[in-house]
């Protein structure tokens, strides 16, 4: 690294580091070196915002307070605090790394970024934030705010995702890394990113680091990072069908990769006309004619986006089907049943109060 961009990063962390002494954004998984809570807040952050974070990880913590109530968890208990989160792989990794860390490691974490990354669940970024935090190691957690941040600091003009723009952005992030407070300056640069040099448009005239910004010199920080054009989510019509029998309602546990462990009730991805529905209430009482369609509703997830037409239909006997849970009202509450699920539920709920009329 030249003494020109080593001269610049002192002045960008002695700046930097003052800034977020005085601005930090408060959040209660803040201010612990504890490497659990840290790798917990790292886990739920990764695809939830920040502001969202905060109340479910204090649940969390009341529930397993350490890494050894969480490995002597069930599954499905993990799976029900995680509840309202969303993207469940997290969960599923965190119950696999816990158990991992109680039975291989005595209950400690491994000391630095390298070792935490082998982790289940626990990618550069993760591994990069917790060894900060917790440990000072001064690696930088390169996300998309740290992209954006050092790409125009530097005036970055690659295109991010190109071969080798990767190397040269963590080179500069490690360029950025002071020999103590590390987690510190990963935090300020991702507030910096979060708060003031937004996606879109920075609002740089706030900024502690506009002397030493080169795209606000340059006059186009706002073009940057350059970032090729995602692909839209592909839209999946999906029937999902209520089969209410004596007061209980069929749920059956995914076992495909996207909400894999969770429950949901009976659906159809590709398909949501009354004929899916039909078919799949016929697999549960072959003399079933016909489902009333109850509500309808869309759920976003990273790359496809489910849109859901919900039915309902009584069926005769709960014999037919196995491999299920038919779940009376209080069972429904209590198992883990995805956000994408929220409408049918409240249907389903709905209609165990009206008694399946
Ligand atoms: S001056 Fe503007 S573009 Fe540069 S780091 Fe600050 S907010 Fe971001």
């Amino acid at each position: 690294m030249s003494a020109d961009v080593t001269g610049r990063a002192d002045e960008i962390i002695r700046k930097l580091l003052g800034w977020y002494d005085r601005e930090q954004r408060a959040f209660s998984f803040r201010g612990t070196r504890d490497p659990y809570r840290v790798w917990l807040s790292e886990i739920m952050l990764q695809q939830t915002r920040t502001e969202t974070v905060g109340p479910y990880y204090e649940r969390f913590l009341d529930q397993f307070p350490d890494v050894f109530s969480l490995a002597a968890a069930q599954e499905e208990q993990v799976l029900k605090a995680w509840q309202g989160l969303g993207y469940y792989t997290r969960a599923r990794n965190l119950h696999k790394a816990a158990r991992i860390i109680v039975q291989e490691h005595g209950g400690r974490f491994p000391g630095d970024a390298r070792g935490l990354g082998k982790l289940p669940g626990i990618g550069p970024y993760t591994a990069a934030a917790i060894a900060s935090i917790a440990y000072d190691e001064p690696v930088p957690a390169m996300d998309g705010n740290l992209n954006r941040v050092i790409s125009r600091l530097y005036h970055f003009t690659h295109e991010i995702t190109a071969p080798d723009a990767a190397r040269t952005l963590r080179s500069l992030g490690q360029g950025l890394m002071p020999p103590a407070r590390a987690g510190d300056m990963n935090q300020a640069l991702m507030d910096l990113g979060a708060t003031i040099c937004l996606p879109g448009t920075p609002d740089c005239g706030r900024c502690p680091l506009q002397a030493e910004c080169l795209a606000l010199a340059q006059g186009d920080p706002a073009a940057l990072p350059r970032i090729r054009a995602r692909k839209p989510p592909v839209q999946v019509p999906v029937a999902v069908v209520l089969l209410e029998c004596g007061g209980r309602v069929l749920l059956t546990r995914r076992r495909e990769a996207l909400l894999k462990g969770m429950y949901v009730f009976p659906l159809r991805e590709g398909d949501d006309g009354p004929e899916a529905a039909l078919a799949l209430a016929q697999r549960a009482d072959p003399g079933q004619t016909f489902v009333r369609e109850e509500t309808a509703a869309r759920h976003v997830f990273t790359h496809r986006v489910w849109n859901m037409r919900v039915y309902s239909a009584r069926v005769a006997s709960r014999a037919a089907l196995t491999g299920g849970v038919w779940a009376d009202m209080e069972t429904l509450k209590r198992l883990p049943l995805p956000v994408a699920m929220n409408a049918a539920r409240q249907a389903a709920e709905r209609l165990l109060l009206a008694g399946g009329d």
